[in-house]
């Protein structure tokens, strides 16, 4: 026999490694096994956000944008520069160095926090024991009082793509290119297409994003999604609307991409081609199957919501259940079951999940669209605020996208904040907190904003709502 757990957590991504720390802080006696295995052939705690997803990603948003803002804004700047030349490795190298320290730094809290890390397969079985099959050494059976699921997810994979890992390439391959492809094909015009597609157009690639919908950034609201598609388009990324990929051919000189749109049958010659349709749960070999787990038709482990499966005492959060296939979504997830399990009580707020793509403008949201808000038939009001009529924007050279409020017109609660424009991600989160608390917008007009700050285009925006901005006319 193994040892035994208070808490076994299999999955150590964002939701699994924070609900293990968590649970270790209530005083519990927790295990987190992971078998997450790097290109480098290296394990690594972390899951797909810091190893593959959110920090890699960033990471290359951020070297991206700043050959971007050296190539074209350092001389309006008056800032006058030698060519600039791009050193892939090196940005790579550098990319590489983030996760690494970011991953390390989970075995550390690992330690700190009393939590055993084990590398390896975990399984739950029967009677919630968990086979722990390490990366070498004997297999173990623990024993543990609650387990929580944590298996994150992986890419869709498109039978007419299928990927090869050399020209036909999923999110993670498209991070780690070693050469800017000349021509970057890229299926699907999601989170993942835009960031990366930005990546590499700013890097140099001509990109073209073939999106089988015929609505650009369906989920966000129109208005914002209308300046987004003017903004991409305006920075060279192609984006073919309603466009039905029939098949993709690899050969040596690149990928050929057949496609149907509204002109017909077309197509397309690509140097890679990146297959970015969205993600499914990961649960291969998670459970036995006398275990008692329950999945939907979609393959999504089913909980309630309270992350609770269909056995006692075996919970299933993050990517591999309903929701968001967000981070922070699984982090809130991860915290709000440990507290159960150490007999508190705790709740999540499903309808409060921000959402935040970082291209360049960035784009972030809360709450409902305005198009929801109507469909619901409330009565609503709107305010809007231009980051062209902001100082710091101006001062910034950053001046494309709003802010844009939505409130209820009987109690002016704040029903839905969407930003496109400079650091919209880090504005969002005032209105995060807005909407947790139910504040109205009057709430934010009364609320004093530093200046010069890109916040108080939040600050005018609200106030716009009734026709009060002051930096701005009113409609
Ligand atoms: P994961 O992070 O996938 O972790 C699951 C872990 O469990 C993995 O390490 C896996 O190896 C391990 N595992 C699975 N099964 C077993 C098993 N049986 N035994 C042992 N180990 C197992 N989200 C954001 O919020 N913000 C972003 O900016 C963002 N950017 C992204 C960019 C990209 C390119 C991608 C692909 C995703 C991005 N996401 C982002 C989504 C985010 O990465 C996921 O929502 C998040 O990682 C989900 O966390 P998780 O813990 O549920 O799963
Ligand atoms: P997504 O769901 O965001 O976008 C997929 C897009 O592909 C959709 O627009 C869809 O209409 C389109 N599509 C689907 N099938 C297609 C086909 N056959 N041909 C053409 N287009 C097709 O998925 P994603 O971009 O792969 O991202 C996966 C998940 O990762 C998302 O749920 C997202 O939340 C998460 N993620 C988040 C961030 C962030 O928070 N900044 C960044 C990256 C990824």
């Amino acid at each position: 026999m193994g040892r035994s757990f208070d808490v076994v957590v299999i999955g150590a991504g964002p939701a699994g490694y924070i609900a293990a720390i968590r649970a270790a802080q209530a005083g519990k006696s927790v295990a987190c096994i992971d078998e997450w295995k790097n290109k480098d052939g290296k394990n690594a705690f972390g899951g797909t956000c810091l190893n593959a997803g959110c920090i890699p990603s960033k990471a290359m948003l951020e070297s991206s944008e700043l050959m971007h803002r050296a190539q074209h804004e350092f001389k309006i700047h008056g800032i006058n520069t030698g060519p600039i030349e791009l050193d892939v490795a090196a940005m790579q190298k550098r990319r590489a160095s983030i996760v690494r320290q970011l991953t390390g730094g989970i075995a550390g809290l690992f330690k700190a926090n009393k939590v055993e890390g084990l590398v390896g397969h975990g399984k739950l079985l029967a009677g919630k024991q968990v086979e722990f099959t390490p990366v070498d050494g004997e297999v173990e059976v623990l024993t543990a009082q609650n387990v929580i699921l944590a298996s994150g997810s992986s890419p869709i994979e498109l039978g007419i793509a299928k990927f090869d890992d050399d020209r036909i390439i999923d999110s993670w391959g498209a991070l780690e290119l070693t050469e800017v492809p000349k021509r970057l094909g890229v299926v699907g015009a999601g989170v993942i297409g835009l960031e990366l597609g930005s990546v590499w157009a700013r890097l140099g690639s001509s990109v073209t994003v073939l999106e089988a919908m015929a609505d650009f950034l369906f989920m966000a609201d129109r208005d914002v999604a209308n300046v987004a598609a003017k903004e991409f388009r305006k920075q060279g990324l192609e984006i073919k609307l309603g466009a039905k990929v029939s098949s993709a051919k690899a050969s040596k000189n690149g990928v050929t991409v057949s496609y149907e749109d509204a002109n017909g049958s077309q197509s397309v010659e690509f140097d890679k081609l990146v297959v970015a349709v969205g993600r499914k749960p990961h649960t291969d070999n998670l459970f036995a199957d006398d275990a008692g787990i329950q999945t939907d038709e979609r393959g999504f482990i089913v909980v309630d919501d309270e992350c609770r499966t269909r056995v006692k005492g075996v919970y299933a959060i993050g990517d591999c259940v309903r929701g968001p296939m967000l981070a922070h979504k699984g982090s809130e997830e991860g915290v709000m079951v440990a507290d159960i399990i150490a007999g508190e009580t705790a709740e999540m707020n499903y309808d409060v999940i921000p959402s935040v793509i970082y291209t360049s403008p960035e784009i972030a949201w809360v709450g409902k669209t305005e198009e929801e808000v109507k469909a619901s038939g409330r009565a609503y009001k709107v305010g809007s605020f231009p980051f062209a009529a902001s100082g710091r924007a101006k001062a910034m050279e950053q001046t494309s996208g709003m802010v844009k409020m939505i409130s209820s017109k009987d109690d002016d609660e704040i029903l839905g904040v969407h930003i496109i424009g400079p650091m919209a991600g880090e504005l969002i989160s005032e209105a995060v907190l807005a909407l947790e608390f139910s504040a109205s917008t009057e709430d934010i007009q009364r609320t004093i904003h530093a200046h010069p700050t890109l916040a108080e285009a939040v600050h005018e925006a609200a106030l716009a709502v009734d026709n009060r901005a002051l930096n701005y006319p009113n409609k």
